[in-house]
């Protein structure tokens, strides 16, 4: 898909995709696009954002292609999770660490598991947009305009109009964010988290805590062993092929779904590709990943004409209402050059609906001749109403939906390469059962999230060890 043409300089080739540009999206038509009241306010802002610096730079986006192309391959293995919708408010030392920290221990479940890297990519330090079933809901009596996330709107009912100042609070409050994560990974944070200082009293049944254990003392002895030999798992480098050493530190990727396209487009830039020094390119540099959400993925719509032009790995949800020749239509668009691994595609359709969708996704993209990156969102088809009126998930249906996933890959040939998860690394209840046995009746103590139910730290820990069980099988 790549067209050349002369640039200002005589020594460097502009390689873009056809007849795209940053702005050709604009002339498509846009779902869950956002009304503002001040449209020279928000050009003002948008004009300031395309003047701050990159948050990251195309090496880091060329290394995650790497790994991913290794995940394609079956070679490596996807961890993906954070927050439905990230609040401004968690760009705080103790939300981000301790976000960080289930991220690095279900990785190291993972690893061990899997017997492979794992490739670690946050839903974090960007993830503020949110698309909406319906544009207002109903408040006291009064329709107001539905919360779209901070970079948006507030979640105040008397502060929903949207206000462009946000988008410059996202950038910022993403910078600060990754800064964080830059400067305590670099500072051996994972070490912190040793498997053996773990504590696993949460888990209610006597027979699974001796198995999480057990779990727990293998991986132990793993490290201790890798140190031991002189291997340190945490003492510098990436990928040198052995799976433990992507317990290095420095490699956690951001994410968000790029929903917001003016914001997008100002953070997208013409840079120099350090593989090939002759080439610029255009590079998203809000964020390493992005992807395309289910609501936003029409072929002929905005948000899949800016996602064709971009450098950076991509996302896209897939549900029970994409078809099967529509899911081959965009990989010819989105991925024209059939690269292993550019692609992601993240199902989410429903305990019930998996079986009935996943293997024609998965044959069609198999005689299509697209090398993707199959990862299981077990979490957006299975949320349910609770007793007690809140919007939850429970984590049998959660497991069910996954270990599906990997039976009917297993079955077709194919292999899942990675999970999409909710989560936070805090003590919310929102989402039922796990090895705490968490019960509906429970749900209201801890009910913080704005959007979607997030597993709480112990409930993400049990996927982790759920899924290193499923892989050792
Ligand atoms: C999400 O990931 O929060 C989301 C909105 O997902 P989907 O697009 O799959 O519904
Ligand atoms: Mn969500």
């Amino acid at each position: 898909m790549s067209s050349r043409s002369a640039t200002p300089s005589q020594f460097t080739t502009i390689v873009a995709a056809k007849d795209w540009t940053p702005t050709s999206w604009q002339s498509k038509p846009i779902k869950q696009d956002v009304d503002y009241p001040d449209q020279a306010h928000l050009q003002r802002v948008l004009e300031k954002i395309g003047r701050l610096p990159p948050m990251v730079v195309p090496g880091e986006i060329h290394r995650l292609r790497r790994q991913l192309a290794d995940v394609a391959m079956g070679k490596a293995f996807l961890l993906q999770g954070g927050d439905c919708a990230e609040l401004f408010d968690y760009c705080s030392q103790s939300p981000i660490e301790s976000k960080l920290k289930v991220l690095l221990q279900m990785s190291l479940v993972l690893v061990w598991g899997a017997r492979m890297p794992v490739v670690r990519i946050a839903r974090m330090a960007g993830q503020y947009a949110k698309p909406r079933s319906k544009p207002t809901e109903m408040h006291e009596g009064k329709e107001i305009l539905s919360y779209r996330g901070d970079n948006v709107n507030g979640y105040a009912p008397d502060d929903r109009t949207p206000d462009p100042e946000r988008l410059l609070g996202a950038y910022f409050h993403s910078a600060a964010t990754l800064n964080y994560v830059r400067s305590i990974l670099g500072e051996g944070f994972a070490d912190l988290h040793h498997p053996s200082n773990w504590n696993l009293h949460h888990v209610k049944s006597s027979t699974l805590r001796q198995e999480y254990q057990s779990i727990v003392d293998r991986l132990t002895d793993a490290l201790d062993f890798m140190k031991t030999i002189g291997a340190d798992p945490n003492a510098g480098g990436s990928h040198d092929g052995s799976p433990l050493s992507t317990l290095n530190t420095v490699d956690i990727f951001a994410s968000h779904e790029g929903l917001l396209l003016e914001y997008e487009q100002a953070l997208t830039r013409l840079l120099t590709d350090p593989n090939d020094p002759s080439q610029r390119k255009y590079y998203n540099v809000g964020t390493h990943f992005i992807w395309i959400g289910d609501r936003t993925r029409q072929l002929d719509g905005a948000h899949v004409e800016y996602f064709r032009g971009i450098e950076n790995p991509i996302g896209v949800k897939c549900g029970p209402s994409m078809k099967p020749e529509e899911l081959v239509d965009l990989l010819n668009i989105l991925d024209a050059d059939k690269r292993p691994g550019k692609i992601t595609l993240i199902t989410r359709y429903g305990v019930d609906q998996v079986e009935k969708y996943l293997p024609g996704h998965i044959q069609a993209v198999q005689d299509s001749g697209h090398i993707v990156v199959w990862a299981c969102d077990p979490m957006h088809g299975n949320t349910k109403q609770s007793v007690s009126g809140v919007k939850t998930r429970h984590l049998i249906d959660i497991t069910k939906e996954l270990s599906q996933a990997i039976r009917i890959h297993k079955r077709l040939g194919s292999h899942l390469g990675g999970v999409h998860f909710e989560l936070t690394g805090d003590r919310v209840t929102e989402c039922v059962g796990g090895s705490m046995e968490l019960m509906d009746a429970e749900l209201l103590d801890r009910y913080e999230t704005h959007c979607d139910p997030r597993l709480n730290y112990e409930q993400a820990l049990d996927m982790a060890f759920l899924i290193a069980k499923y892989q050792e099988k």
